[in-house]
């Protein structure tokens, strides 16, 4: 295929995915076109495929918020805000915060926080993220 054909195929592929499994799981063209070229290097060089792509996966989704990667993968999304739950969970199984330390048997008090916001280079992974009671979340938006 050269690189005509190739942006049409794409193009017809996007176009003619209106509400199927492409266009549910890929969500955004952008991420479809990225995924897309993983898949001809995959037939080009299956040798380096497993190594390289795997963690350029792995760092592009580490790299977004949260809703962005639930966008993408909504099972990891869910499985990071779980687990970050879990890290503030206590043995009778209240949530706390990790500012104040209130206390609550649900989750709706709290949110999932950056540790080192993502401004500064923080990443959406289990070991930067947080929960705080929405005063606290708060608190440090203002800063
Ligand atoms: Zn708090």
């Amino acid at each position: 295929m050269d690189e005509c054909e190739k942006a049409k195929y794409i193009d017809n592929l996007w176009d003619s995915s209106d509400d199927n499994m492409l266009r549910l799981f890929f969500g955004r063209k952008l991420y479809f076109l990225k995924q897309f070229d993983i898949e001809m290097m995959k037939i080009a060089h299956p040798d380096v495929y497993e190594i390289e792509t795997v963690e350029y996966g792995k760092k592009y989704l580490e790299s977004l918020p949260l809703h962005e990667i639930g966008k993408i993968r909504p099972d990891l999304e869910k499985m990071l805000r779980d687990s970050t739950f879990e890290k503030y969970t206590d043995s009778e199984g209240n949530y706390h915060c990790a500012c104040c330390g209130f206390t609550d048997k649900t989750r709706a008090p709290f949110h999932v926080d950056h540790i080192i916001a993502m401004n500064n280079g923080g990443k959406s992974v289990l070991e930067n993220l947080q929960i705080l009671c929405h005063r606290c979340n708060g608190e440090k938006g203002d800063k």
